[in-house]
C-alpha cells in the first residue's frame, strides 16, 4: 500500500536488521539512494544491523560497494528496495525473503511491489527523495557528510548536471543541503564525468555514425566489436547515452547497444516527445523522457527506429 515517510520512518525504527537493495547495472542514484539510506540509518540507529546488496558496481565503486549478507540475515529483516520501478530489475532476488518489504522510487509506479510503497516521480532523483526522508525524520536518520556525498552524486547523475527537466527549484535547495555537510563536491563530479581513452574513442564514434532519422529522431547502434575494440566493459559504454541530445536539431533520439549474446541493449532519451510507451513495448520502461529496453536483432532495432520516428513526428503535430 501507499505509505508516507512518518510510516517508513516506524517501520526503520521497528526493525533491528535492515537490508538495502537497488537495481541491476547500478547508475549514480541507485547507488547514492541505497548507500545514502543505509549510511543515514546506522548513523541515527548504531545498534541496527543495516547491510547494502547487489551485484557488481562497475567503475562506480567510489560510491558504494555490495555486501555479503547469509540468506539466514534476512529472517525477521526489513527490506528497502530504491530506484527501481520493477521486480525483475531488482538487484539480488532475496528481496522478499525479508519480514516487510518498502519500495522507494521515482519512477512511474507500474509495479507496485512492497508491503509500503513510496513513489514520488516528480522527484529528480530516488536521492533527492531519500533526502526528504532524512530531513522529515527529526535526527531519526542522520545526514553524515558520507550519506551527504553519495546522494549528491545520485542528484548530479540523475538530473544530468542539473539539466533535465525534472530539475526543480526543490533539488538545487537538496543539493545545497549536501554540499554544506562539507565533502568535497568536486570530487564527485570529476569522478562522475572522467573518461578513459576508449570511452573518449567511443564519443567520436557516436559523432561520426549518428544517423538523422527525421522528426528529430536519431539513433547510433555500437557493436560488441567495437566495444571490444576499444578495450571497453560493457557497463562503461553507459557514458555516451546523453552524448546525441548535445546535437542541434535532436529532440529524441535511441542507443542500441549490442550485447555478448547478439541481442541490443536500447537506451532511448527524450527533450519533449514521451518515449516509455516504446521502451514498454519493447520490454523495457522507464521515466516518459528517459528509457530502456532490448531488442532480440537488428530487425526489431529497425522496428524501435520507425516507432521513435513517429514519436517525434506527433510531437511536432500537437507537442504533449
Ligand atoms: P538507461 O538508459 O539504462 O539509463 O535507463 C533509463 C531509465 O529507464 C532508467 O531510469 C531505468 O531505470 C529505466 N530502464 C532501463 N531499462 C529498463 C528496463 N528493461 N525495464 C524497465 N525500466 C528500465
Amino acid at each position: 500500500m501507499e505509505a508516507n515517510f512518518a510510516q517508513i520512518l516506524e517501520k526503520i525504527q521497528a526493525y533491528d536488521k535492515i537490508v538495502i537493495h537497488r537495481h541491476q547495472n547500478p547508475d549514480p542514484d541507485a547507488l547514492g539512494s541505497q548507500g545514502g539510506l543505509a549510511t543515514a540509518i546506522r548513523a541515527g540507529y548504531p545498534e541496527k544491523q543495516v547491510r547494502t546488496v547487489g551485484g557488481a558496481v562497475g567503475d562506480l565503486d567510489w560510491l558504494n560497494q555490495p555486501e555479503e549478507v547469509s540468506d539466514d540475515f534476512y529472517q525477521g529483516a526489513l527490506v528497502i528496495v530504491t530506484d527501481t520501478a520493477n521486480t525483475p530489475r531488482i538487484s539480488d532476488p532475496r528481496f522478499d525473503q525479508g519480514a516487510f518489504l518498502i519500495k522507494i522510487d521515482h519512477h512511474p509506479n507500474d509495479d507496485a511491489y512492497g508491503d509500503y510503497y513510496y513513489v514520488q516521480t516528480s522527484a529528480s532523483s530516488s536521492s533527492e527523495i531519500i533526502t526528504d526522508l532524512i530531513n522529515a525524520s527529526a535526527g531519526q536518520l542522520v545526514l553524515t557528510q558520507e550519506a551527504a556525498r553519495v546522494l549528491y552524486a545520485g542528484i548530479v547523475g540523475d538530473t544530468g548536471r542539473f539539466m533535465y527537466n525534472a530539475t526543480t527549484a526543490h533539488t538545487f535547495n537538496v543539493a545545497a543541503q549536501l554540499v554544506s555537510t562539507g565533502f568535497d563536491h568536486t570530487a564527485v563530479s570529476e569522478n562522475l564525468y572522467e573518461m578513459t581513452l576508449g570511452q573518449a574513442r567511443l564519443q567520436s564514434t557516436v559523432f561520426d555514425q549518428i544517423q538523422f532519422d527525421g522528426q528529430g529522431a536519431a539513433h547510433v547502434v555500437i557493436s560488441q566489436a567495437l566495444i571490444k575494440k576499444l578495450g571497453l566493459r560493457d557497463d562503461q559504454v553507459n557514458s555516451i547515452v546523453s552524448t546525441p541530445g548535445r546535437l542541434k536539431g535532436v529532440l529524441l533520439w535511441s542507443l542500441y547497444v549490442e550485447k555478448p549474446d547478439g541481442t541490443y541493449r536500447v537506451h532511448f532519451r527524450s527533450k519533449g516527445p514521451i518515449i516509455n510507451g516504446i521502451a514498454k513495448a519493447h520490454n523495457g520502461g522507464g521515466h516518459p523522457l528517459a528509457s530502456g529496453a532490448s531488442a532480440r536483432d537488428l530487425e526489431e532495432v529497425q522496428t524501435i527506429i520507425q516507432a521513435m520516428v513517429a514519436a517525434g513526428a506527433a510531437y511536432q503535430v500537437t507537442p504533449q
